[in-house]
């Protein structure tokens, strides 16, 4: 007999642990099932070596505006609230964490900014060289003394979240009301609310709601059912480098953004596991593929309708903007042998200028893919969530920073699944509040 779920959740990574979590402690739906492709969760973008490690609480994040900001900084309380109870102190910690603007330009920009958010941000402290100084002497070391130079400062988390998306699940199972399917692939995705068929290499799963939470294979999954179809994916991959020397940091130190850009500029961070070790990035390059390392997806990419006449028309109208055509030239340069981590060393000394060619040393095999979402009818890129409501099922393909407000996200898609399901089913929002209060946040 082939069990029916009501909810069958498919990946395994952050967002898919944190549905699950949500789901089980905060709806009375009673069978739900996590299908996960590898033999562990939280391996793939989430996993510590593919991201930056970093809770983004839109402070000093500044190509985010203050409506970003105020909307991150509701689910990273969450999140943060969630660490605090629930998940072993060494999968995060607590450091300090600054914005530098170098110049008169991002100098008066970085003022301007703490004017705004420090109403948001009450805890975060606008500091001169000295103050920098005591907190990052590196930064000061080797710089031309007359550059102005300011920072915006705070304690800010570093997190393992592949550990979070562990724990999510171990609290998830504490209720009795979760079956796990690991090693398990879903294939193919057939039916409609009330009754869907999730084939897998070996099986099949049923269930009466979906929520395909695989990143950027979302997409894919959602077209083969005829959904998104305005939409291609440019799979974003970043690169890091490490420091040869220890503790040039001691905290997360970023560096202004462009608010054009969808990312966060080039940062230095401590390691969660490996204190003292910094690494800088990460670049952002485009890269054919769904999956850092998996060449089977580099097919899969294909399938996504970047490459139909719609998707180089939007492509073109994206790049042919000076910002992003000068960025993405940037960012192909530091691949270039040899030269390339010459210029990239020039975005690691705009943070530690005593940095030397022979002092950087590039991080194999590390950086994952941030699936930026194209919109081939508008020729725009979406900067904000991506997610693809259909009938009964829900397609999350969670762009940056998607680790950082994942309970956020799944608070939301649980509120859609119990809809999907019915009168009978209801989300607990008491329980909820009670539990996400906000006196639980401490930073
Ligand atoms: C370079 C870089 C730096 C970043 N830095 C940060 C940061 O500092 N802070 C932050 O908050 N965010 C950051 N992000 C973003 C963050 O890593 C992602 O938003 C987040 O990890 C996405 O989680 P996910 O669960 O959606 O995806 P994933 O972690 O990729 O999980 C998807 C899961 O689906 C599974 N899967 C895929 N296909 C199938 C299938 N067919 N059947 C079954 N299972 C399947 C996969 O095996 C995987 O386990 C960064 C991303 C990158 C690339």
């Amino acid at each position: 007999m082939i069990k029916k779920y009501d909810v069958a959740i498919v990946g395994g990574g952050i967002a898919g642990a944190s549905l699950l979590y949500v789901l089980a402690r905060y709806t009375n739906i009673g069978h739900i099932v996590l299908v996960e492709k590898n033999d562990s969760f939280g391996s793939v973008n989430t996993h510590p070596h593919m991201n930056s490690q970093t809770l983004h609480t839109g402070d000093i994040e500044t190509n985010y505006t203050f409506e970003k900001s105020k909307s991150v900084k509701e689910a990273t309380d969450l999140l943060i609230t969630y660490l605090e109870k629930y998940v072993s102190h060494d999968a995060y910690d607590k450091n300090s964490k600054m914005v530098i603007g170098v110049g008169t330009k991002e100098v008066s920009e970085l003022e301007d900014r703490f004017r705004e958010f420090s109403l948001l941000y009450p805890y975060l402290q606008k500091i001169d060289k000295e103050g920098i100084a005591k907190i990052e002497p590196n930064i000061l070391n080797e710089r031309d003394m007359d550059e102005e130079i300011i920072a915006l400062s705070t304690i800010g988390y570093t997190v393992d979240f592949q550990q979070v998306a562990q724990s999510l699940i171990q609290e998830a199972l504490k209720t009795g009301k979760v079956s796990i399917e690991k090693n398990s692939e879903i294939i193919d995705i057939e039916g409609e609310k009330g009754n869907f068929y999730l084939s897998m290499t070996q099986g099949e799963v049923r269930a009466k709601t979906v929520a395909v939470m695989t990143g950027p294979h979302s997409l894919l999954f959602a077209k083969q059912m005829g959904y998104g179809k305005h939409l291609g994916l440019l799979p974003v991959a970043g690169n890091f480098y490490f420091s040869k020397k220890k503790n040039v940091l001691n905290g997360k130190v970023y560096t202004v953004q462009n608010k054009k850009l969808p990312f966060a500029a080039v940062h230095g961070d401590n390691e969660i596991h490996d204190k003292g070790v910094i690494r800088f990035g990460p670049t952002a390059k485009v890269l054919p593929m769904l999956e850092r390392g998996n060449y089977e997806s580099v097919l899969e990419f294909l399938k996504t309708s970047v490459w139909s006449l719609k998707g180089i028309w939007s492509l073109l109208r994206i790049i042919s903007d000076r910002t992003l055509f000068l960025f993405v030239l940037k960012n192909m340069l530091y691949d270039l042998p040899v030269v390339g981590k010459y210029f990239f060393l020039q975005q690691v000394r705009k943070i530690v200028p005593s940095m030397k060619y022979s002092d950087i040393y590039f991080a194999k095999g590390m950086g994952g893919i941030r699936p930026q979402i194209v919109n081939t009818e508008t020729g725009n890129l979406e900067m904000g969530e991506a997610e693809i409501v259909g009938n009964g099922i829900i397609f999350n393909i969670t762009p940056s920073p998607g680790a950082s407000v994942c309970l956020k996200n799944a608070h939301i898609d649980a509120e859609r699944l119990v809809s999907f399901l019915g009168d009978s089913f209801v989300f607990n929002i008491d329980e909820w509040n009670e539990e996400f209060k906000k006196e639980n946040v401490l930073v």
